[in-house]
């Protein structure tokens, strides 16, 4: 065969399998890391909020501990603070804008980028378990307006109910003569707690089914009896408000069940005939939601690789920049890689989440275990990259470093995420 027959033949083979119609040739690779036009443009936009508009207040409000509204309002202004563009970033039917835009946000800050996306939890609790009457009525006034944005906040924890959830004391009993929903407890930790405009809660209607008889109610604003208790002064994520919230005979009317009663009272006469709750759902929903909380701790972990590599190339001692040993060289290499490992972790659980895949093996917690340790192991390495500068506030390596900590221990402490991925790997109840 000459060189030329064998090109031709060579392009014939392509041109059949171009126009095979068995489906699979034609849907061209099916596996691909390339990012989309829409995907790029929404990475470049966030990244340059981060960039030009975060980053640079990033300190200011670490050290005042307090909600930075006026970076919320200018996020609200470009429509980044909506409920339209987390509509927008949810809707790539890959997975991956979602943990693109947060990881560009937490790259800026992670305290202010909490401060933008805390709503998101409360937002998800209503989307995940709303009618789509509650989803209208609700998810846009979590956001507010461009002129008044709000927050909102999600109220699943307790003093004694953290990790085991299934401990909530919080009670919601219904009275029927008024149709409302009563509602006492106290919760605990709660970003945006008592500065929300809505609060989403978890109560419990039946203490005696523990989890299976939980709840999700939405506490419109200015409801009486919901008040913030105290807010937490924190290591790290500081321009987030944290705070207990505490609910004193909280009348809430009837349509603020999120899924609503008929669905309740269904689904509790199931579990009280001793038939299985549908628990794989609301892990799924948990699973799911994992991703996004790892790409924030990814965020974090890539802004610290980036100022000391810059930093490593630029300090000089023993007459040469400190990148020229392989001491230094070798740990940025690590880091890296790790955090590059991490994020193909974190894609495909939120592919998978996306696309309806079983996490037969805890695919969501995987991701957010080992992005919320790489976040914590790396930005530590910075410090030590950065030497005596790293350690302090003038540098902010030391304050990505105390806000990479708490990924590894909400939405889950990486024990917790272990106990999970455990359990589902083994099928054995690893205590
Ligand atoms: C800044 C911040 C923001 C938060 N935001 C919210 C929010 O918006 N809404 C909300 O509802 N909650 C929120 N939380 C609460 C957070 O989700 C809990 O702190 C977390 O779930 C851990 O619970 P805990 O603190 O009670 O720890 P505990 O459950 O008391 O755990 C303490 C330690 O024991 C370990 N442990 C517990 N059980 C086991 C076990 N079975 N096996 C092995 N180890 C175990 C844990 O891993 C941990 O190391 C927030 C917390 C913080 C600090």
């Amino acid at each position: 065969m000459t060189e030329n027959s064998a090109v031709a033949e060579a392009e014939a083979l392509v041109a059949e399998a171009a126009g095979n119609d068995d489906g699979a040739a034609s849907e061209g690779p099916r596996f691909t890391l390339e990012l989309n036009q829409d995907q790029k443009d929404i990475r470049e936009w966030v990244h340059g909020f981060a960039e030009g508009v975060v980053r640079p207040a990033a300190e200011e409000w670490d050290e005042r501990e307090e909600t930075p509204w006026p970076v919320i309002q200018e996020a609200a202004k470009i429509g980044l603070y909506s409920f339209e563009a987390l509509g927008q970033f949810w809707a790539d039917e890959t997975g991956l804008t979602l943990p693109i835009a947060n990881e560009e946000l937490f790259w800026g800050d992670a305290g202010i980028g909490m401060a933008i996306m805390g709503t998101s939890l409360a937002v998800a609790a209503i989307f995940g378990q709303g009618t789509p009457e509650q989803m209208g009525e609700w998810i846009p006034q979590c956001f507010g307006s461009a002129d008044d944005p709000k927050v909102a906040a999600f109220c699943a924890s307790e003093p004694d109910a953290g990790s085991d959830v299934s401990a909530i004391r919080t009670t919601a009993k219904y009275d029927e003569a008024t149709d409302e929903w009563v509602i006492n407890g106290q919760k605990a930790w709660a970003t945006n707690g008592g500065i929300a405009d809505v609060h989403v809660v978890i109560a419990s209607v039946d203490r005696e089914l523990r989890s299976r008889g939980h709840a999700a109610f939405v506490i419109p604003p200015g409801t009486k009896g919901c008040e913030q208790g105290a807010k937490v002064k924190k290591h790290g994520l500081r321009a987030s408000h944290t705070a207990d919230v505490h609910l004193d005979d909280c009348r809430i009317p009837g349509a603020c069940l999120l899924g609503g009663k008929e669905k309740l009272d269904e689904r509790l006469a199931r579990v009280r005939e001793g038939k299985r709750a549908k628990s794989q759902a609301a892990m799924q929903t948990f699973e799911a939601s994992r991703p996004t909380v790892g790409a924030q701790a990814l965020g974090i972990a890539r802004a610290a690789y980036e100022y000391a590599l810059e930093y490593a190339k630029e300090r000089k001692q023993f007459g040469r920049a400190i990148v020229e040993n392989q001491a230094i060289a070798f740990t940025l290499a690590d880091m890296k890689l790790e955090i590059d490992a991490a994020r193909l972790l974190v894609w495909r659980a939120a592919w998978m989440g996306r696309t309806g895949q079983k996490f037969e093996n805890a695919e969501g917690s995987m991701s957010k275990l080992k992005a919320g340790e790489v976040a914590v192991w790396s930005t530590e390495r910075a410090i030590q990259i950065l030497g005596g500068n790293g350690y302090t506030r003038e540098f902010p390596v030391e304050r990505m470093h105390r806000d990479a900590k708490i990924y590894t221990i909400f939405e889950g402490t990486s024990e917790i995420q272990r106990l999970v991925i455990s359990r589902a790997i083994s099928g054995v109840h690893v205590q």
